[in-house]
C-alpha cells in the first residue's frame, strides 16, 4: 500500500477501449508540491491517464485516491470539487469577456445561497482575481478583452481560472505547445510559484521544459511505466533511450 501521505496514489489502473488496454495495470504516486512530468511515445497512454483522473473516462479496474477519496467512484464535477483541476490543450476562455470577468466566471458557485448566477463582486474577490492576474503575467491586462491576448497569454489565462478554484491537483496537458521561447520560460516559472501547498501532473513533449520543471517524471510507454525518476535518471535509462530512438 502506498505512504498515506501522498497527495495521489494511483493503483492497478487499467483502462480497455473495445479489448485494447490503453491503461494497463499502471501505478505510480504524487507527493505534495512535486511537479510530476508524464512523458512517452504518442499513444503511450498519457492522456487517458489524465481522463481516468478528472473522471471523463471510467477506469476498467484499479484505483485513484486523492487525498483520501476515490475518484474512481465520482462524477467530473466532483472530482473538480474534491480539487483536482485539468487544463486541456485547447484554451476554453471565453474570448468575449474581459481577463477580469474571464477569471470572476470561474470562482467555485453553487456554494452560494444566491444560487448559480450570483457573482461574488467583492473586494476579497476582486483582490483574489488581481493578486491570480500578477502570478500569470496579466496584471496589466485585466481590462483588455480575452480575444486580443496572444496565444501564450490566453494559456496562462485558463491556468489562472483554474487557480481561482485553488485545486490541490492542476493537471496541464502540453501547456508550452506553440508558445515562444521566452513565453516557455515564464510558464516554467509560473508553475515553480504555484506549486506551494499543490501538486502539478504535466504532459510535455519539449525536453528543455521539461527538464525546467520536473521534480519527477514518469515515462510512459504501451499503458505502463517504463521508467521513473529524475530526467537525469530518466534520459539515461536504456529502455527509455530504446524507446525514443527506435530499434
Ligand atoms: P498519448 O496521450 O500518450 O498520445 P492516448 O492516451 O491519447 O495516448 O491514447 C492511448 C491509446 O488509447 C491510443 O492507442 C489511442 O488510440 C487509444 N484511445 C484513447 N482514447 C480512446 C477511446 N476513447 N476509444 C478508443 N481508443 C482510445
Amino acid at each position: 500500500a502506498a505512504a498515506p501521505d501522498f497527495l495521489l496514489s494511483v493503483e492497478g489502473l487499467t483502462v480497455s477501449f473495445d479489448g485494447f488496454k490503453a491503461v494497463n495495470d499502471l501505478s505510480f504516486y504524487v507527493d505534495k508540491n512535486e511537479i510530476r512530468v508524464i512523458i512517452g511515445p504518442n499513444g503511450a497512454g498519457k492522456t487517458t491517464v489524465l481522463d481516468l483522473i478528472c473522471g471523463r473516462t471510467k477506469a476498467t479496474a484499479g484505483s485513484i485516491r486523492f487525498r483520501d477519496i476515490e475518484l474512481t467512484r465520482l462524477s467530473e464535477n466532483r472530482i473538480v470539487e474534491a480539487g483536482v483541476g485539468r487544463k486541456f490543450q485547447t484554451p476554453s476562455i471565453y474570448e468575449d469577456l474581459t481577463v477580469f470577468e474571464n477569471l470572476e466566471i470561474s470562482f467555485p458557485r453553487g456554494r452560494s445561497v444566491f444560487g448559480a448566477l450570483a457573482f461574488r463582486r467583492d473586494a476579497a474577490v476582486s483582490e483574489r482575481i488581481e493578486e491570480i492576474a500578477e502570478m500569470i503575467f496579466l496584471k496589466d491586462h485585466l481590462a483588455e478583452r480575452a480575444a486580443f491576448l496572444s496565444h501564450g497569454q490566453k494559456q496562462w489565462l485558463e491556468i489562472g481560472m483554474l487557480l481561482i478554484q485553488d485545486p490541490e491537483l492542476l493537471m496541464l496537458d502540453e501547456p508550452v505547445a506553440g508558445m515562444s521561447v521566452a513565453e516557455r520560460r515564464k510558464t516554467a516559472e509560473l508553475l515553480h510559484k504555484i506549486i506551494v501547498g499543490r501538486s502539478v501532473i504535466v504532459i510535455e513533449h519539449d525536453m528543455k521544459f521539461v527538464e525546467d520543471i520536473a521534480h519527477r517524471v514518469t515515462v510512459l510507454h504501451q499503458g505502463k511505466v517504463l521508467s521513473e525518476g529524475s530526467m537525469e535518471r530518466v534520459k539515461n535509462d536504456p529502455k527509455v533511450v530504446e524507446v525514443y530512438l527506435g530499434h
